[in-house]
This record gives C-alpha cells, sequence and structure tokens, in this order.
C-alpha cells in the first residue's frame, strides 16, 4: 500500500519508517511533487494534523497521513502548542526557539512538560486521528546530538537523558510520535 506522509522533515521520516514494515510504502511530499507551504492555521495540534492531510488529499488526490506535534508547558500554560514550530518566530529556528523556553523557564522549578502528536490518516475520504502523549520534563540547559526540534531540552519521565541524548531505537520507543504511530498501524492492519 502507499501512503503519503505530509511532510518534509527528513527526521520525522526517518522516525517512522523506523517502525513500518515493507508492506507501506511511505512517500514524502518531495515525492509527489509538492514543495508548497501546507497552511497550518487550525487552533488545535489535531485541527492541523486534519487540515495537512486534507490538503494533500484534495490537490494531489493521495492517500494520506499528516501529523503535527505540540510541546505544552504545565508552568507556561500549555505553551508553546500549537505555536511550537515558529515558537520565537517565524523564521522557525529551533535554536532560537529552545532559547526562547529556556529564558522563559529562569527560576521556575516546575519543568512538566508533554509532547502530544495528533496523526491524521485519509483513505479513501475516511478521516481517522491518532493521539500519542510523551510526558517529562524541560531540563535547564541543551544536552546531546540527536534528533531535532526541542529534543536537547526534553526528559521523558523514567530517564535520565534528553531525547538528544538517546538513540533512535529508544527515542522511538518511548516518543509522542512512535505511541501515535503505532496506533496508525494497528488501524492499518
Ligand atoms: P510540527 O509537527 O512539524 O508542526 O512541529 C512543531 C514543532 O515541534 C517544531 O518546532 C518541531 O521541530 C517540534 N517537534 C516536532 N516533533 C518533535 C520531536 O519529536 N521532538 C522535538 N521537537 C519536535
Amino acid at each position: 500500500m502507499k501512503l503519503v506522509f505530509a511532510t518534509n522533515n527528513k527526521n520525522k521520516i526517518k522516525e517512522i519508517k523506523h517502525l513500518l514494515d515493507n508492506s507501506l510504502e511511505i512517500l514524502s511530499l518531495e515525492d509527489i511533487g509538492c514543495f508548497e507551504d501546507i497552511p497550518e492555521t487550525a487552533d488545535t495540534i489535531k485541527g492541523n494534523a486534519l487540515q495537512k492531510a486534507e490538503y494533500v488529499y484534495t490537490n494531489y488526490g493521495y492517500n494520506c497521513f499528516a501529523d503535527d506535534t505540540g510541546l505544552e508547558i504545565e508552568a507556561l500554560n500549555g505553551e508553546p502548542g500549537i505555536y511550537s514550530a515558529r515558537y520565537a518566530g517565524e523564521q522557525k529556528n529551533a535554536e532560537d526557539n529552545m532559547n526562547k523556553v529556556l529564558e522563559k523557564l529562569q527560576g521556575i522549578t516546575n519543568r512538566k512538560a508533554q509532547f502530544k502528536t495528533v496523526i491524521a490518516l485519509i483513505i479513501d475520504g475516511k478521516q481517522t486521528c491518532f493521539e500519542g502523549i510523551a510526558k517529562g520534563e524541560m531540563t535547564t540547559e541543551k544536552s546531546g546530538s540527536e534528533g531535532f526540534g526541542y529534543d536537547p531540552i526534553f526528559k521523558p519521565n523514567g530517564y535520565e537523558l534528553t531525547f538528544s541524548e538517546m538513540d533512535l531505537d529508544l527515542k522511538n520507543k518511548i516518543s509522542h510520535r512512535a505511541k501515535a504511530t503505532l496506533k496508525l498501524i494497528d488501524y492499518l492492519k
């Protein structure tokens, strides 16, 4: 079965392909010639995931899925949430975003946070959503060189390592995206 994953984020594609077997052929946006910025203007993570999947299904005619992820920090009332990608501005720079989080959390002892991923799947017009959550805490400094986004400053519960200090095998066992992806795989079976 052929499915478009509505992203050009190579890290996300790597993480998801790592979990899937060969019965699914995953195409990226680049593979189908979609180079425009897909709008993400909904006010929820689920809304944004659906918006991206609907865009590809409607404009390109492929069965597809899209994921949207937000980092929700308790002491910041759920920020950055749906603004995670552009928290420090439209340049969508991971270093700037992490610096802003660390600055806002300076002197705050409650570091509890979670990543939430929603995957929206559209097959022959039918929409289904899958959610995955990874709970943890924000560190006080960046650590690690793997992964992407906020990985260097997020330590999942039960581990003394940030996502960025883990290899992909471990992150993929416990991450928000892995949990949502496993639900997607179950459904596709
Ligand atoms: P989106 O799902 O691509 O819109 O991601 C929103 C923001 O969260 C971006 O800044 C991503 O870099 C970040 N992000 C998404 N997934 C992860 C992850 O697994 N770890 C760390 N940051 C992530």
